[in-house]
């Protein structure tokens, strides 16, 4: 029989760790908790304990062509920045093409994953699920943890002195749905993170003020970036990233630092970041500026202590009156099904080899997905990890110097630490690179020179353009008929859907 792999969550890590399995020729069985796929991406209006809710307005902020599965392009009239719901139906597509849904359990949530008995000769778990009040105890060759880290807010409350004197109201982003209670209303949102930013934006256009504290200050990257093209079609090519990672360290942050105040000056706007934390997420938002701009959202420093009716920030002697305040706080990632001798999170970090392999397990039979996010799109990225995690498992040798299933981690472990889980720590991984690395693992790294005699235009396409998710499906295992025409044909989807009336006696129609 075949190997059985238990995968945890049918969110995009988890359809896609499905589908890598049949790949492989695996048999996944994949547990979800609520009754449909989608994890994060499918918006409920009722919060769901468990589960990540998402407000209705949120807009992926990485682009289409940046964003597919690397053997499943976006159709071509999707927005280029996908609304969730959009994103949710490419999901549903996804699932129904490659025939998931009948290797998914709904309403079967994960209890607990231990190690069978045998577990030091067989790497074996033992896997308990409940479905409606009813356990079920199996036996897994193998483990795919795929379970999110967006259903735990992290709610600091210590972290503001006087907050449980506070009158008005106060909640996490978590709970946000619809800007009506922000009416009329002087609304703080503390944290300058995404949701931070997203809701600051949205409350501004029916509150009587908004301010925004942000201890740290922020990056700001629009989505609509050099010449009106998606930001990260821009940034992630291969010529950028050379660029990025060859420039020695000062001059590459100047690079950077010039590179992001272009637009506009983030020390105007009260939004530059602290000299100790260059590397932390950028956030998008084309709004902003313009906002703030015009006056219909301040920023502050971050938050000193709350008075009744009012809040002080560091450094700012006067106090504000607010009405409500929202914590953007962000996240915990925590597994309550694992054993903290499995995966240890300690103040956001754990010891996972390339984000992924237990560190100090005997049989890596065992990994977690998606639990990082460098600047690039997170779907391809946690495919190129199943599709790796998937060939240590089967026990394929990978070509090359690559580690196979014995050494892949025994030779990597002597520099065992601990790796981060935040993303200021994960910034410092090119999305690039890591895909890379990963995708030589595997032997479906993409070779610009070797390319460069067979088919010139495609390796200039490669190098100079987007690096696109097809570019890893065009040799290797999984490599994809279709790859090719899919780099070729990138800004075609890009342009199609805003293109959408061109001038009579255009060139170009
Ligand atoms: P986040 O990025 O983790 O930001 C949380 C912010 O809260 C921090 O940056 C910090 O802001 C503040 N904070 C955290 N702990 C604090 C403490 N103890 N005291 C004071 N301030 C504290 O959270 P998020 O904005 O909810 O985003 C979560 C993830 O979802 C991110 O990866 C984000 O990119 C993603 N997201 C994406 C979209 C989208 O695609 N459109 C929308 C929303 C979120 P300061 O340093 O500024 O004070």
């Amino acid at each position: 029989a075949g190997m059985r792999v238990a995968v945890v969550g049918a969110g995009v890590s988890g359809l896609t760790a499905t589908k890598c399995c049949l790949d492989e020729g695996l048999e996944p069985t994949c547990f979800e908790q609520s009754q449909d796929i989608g994890g994060l991406w499918r918006y409920t209006e009722h919060i769901e304990a468990g589960r990540p809710s998402l407000y209705p307005s949120v807009i992926s902020n990485t682009s289409k062509e940046m964003s597919a599965f690397s053997d499943f392009p976006y159709p071509e009239d999707f927005p280029v920045f996908l609304p969730n719901a959009r994103l949710l139906d490419y999901l549903r597509r996804y699932a129904e093409h490659f025939g998931l849904r009948e290797h998914i359990k709904f309403e079967t949530t994960v209890v607990s994953i231990r190690k069978h008995p045998d577990f030091a000769t067989t790497g074996q778990w033992n896997v308990v699920t409940d479905t409606h009040g009813k356990q079920m105890s199996h036996v897994f060759d193998a483990v795919m943890v795929c379970s999110g880290n967006f259903s735990e807010p992290s709610l600091p409350l210590h972290s503001f002195p006087g907050i449980e004197r506070f009158r008005g109201q106060y909640f996490h982003s978590r709970q946000y749905k619809h800007p009506d209670v922000f009416q009329g209303k002087r609304v703080l949102v503390v944290g300058m993170g995404n949701s931070g930013v997203d809701i600051a934006v949205e409350a501004s256009r029916v509150a009587a003020k908004v301010t925004i504290c942000t201890g740290r200050g922020a990056w700001l990257l629009s989505r609509v970036f050099d010449h009106g093209y998606p930001w990260d079609m821009v940034y992630n090519t291969r010529l950028a990233s050379l660029i990025r990672n060859y420039l020695p360290g000062p001059l590459s942050w100047k690079f950077i630092n010039y590179k992001v105040n272009q637009r506009f000056n983030h020390e105007n706007y009260g939004l530059q970041p602290e000299k100790s934390c260059l590397v932390r997420e950028p956030v998008l938002n084309d709004d902003l500026p313009s906002y703030i701009l015009t006056g219909r959202i301040i920023i502050k420093p971050g938050v000193k202590e709350f008075k009744d009716n009012s809040v002080v920030f560091h450094n700012c002697p006067e106090e504000e009156p607010i009405d409500i305040v929202v914590f953007c706080t962000g996240y915990d990632v925590s597994f309550p099904f694992l054993e903290e001798s499995v995966v240890k999170v300690e103040n956001k970090h754990a010891s996972l080899y390339k984000y992924v392999f237990p560190t100090h397990l005997q049989r890596h039979t065992l990994a977690v997905l998606g639990l990082i996010k460098p600047l690039g799109a997170l779907m391809p990225l946690t495919e190129m990890q199943a599709r790796w995690v998937t060939r240590v498992f089967k026990g394929r040798k990978a070509k090359g110097s690559s580690p196979g299933y014995q050494n892949v981690v025994q030779t990597s472990c002597p520099s065992t630490k601990m790796f981060g889980l935040t993303f200021d720590e994960v910034l410092k991984t090119e999305w690039l690179l890591y895909m890379d690395t990963l995708a030589s693992f595997i032997g479906a790294k993409p070779s610009v020179l070797r390319l460069l005699c067979r088919d010139p235009w495609l390796a200039l396409t490669i190098f100079f353009g987007p690096c696109s998710p097809y570019q890893y499906r065009l040799r290797g295992p999984g490599h994809w008929e279709g790859a090719r025409q899919a780099i070729l044909s990138q800004w075609d989807r890009t342009l199609k859907p805003t293109r959408t009336r061109v001038p009579a006696g255009s060139s170009s129609s």
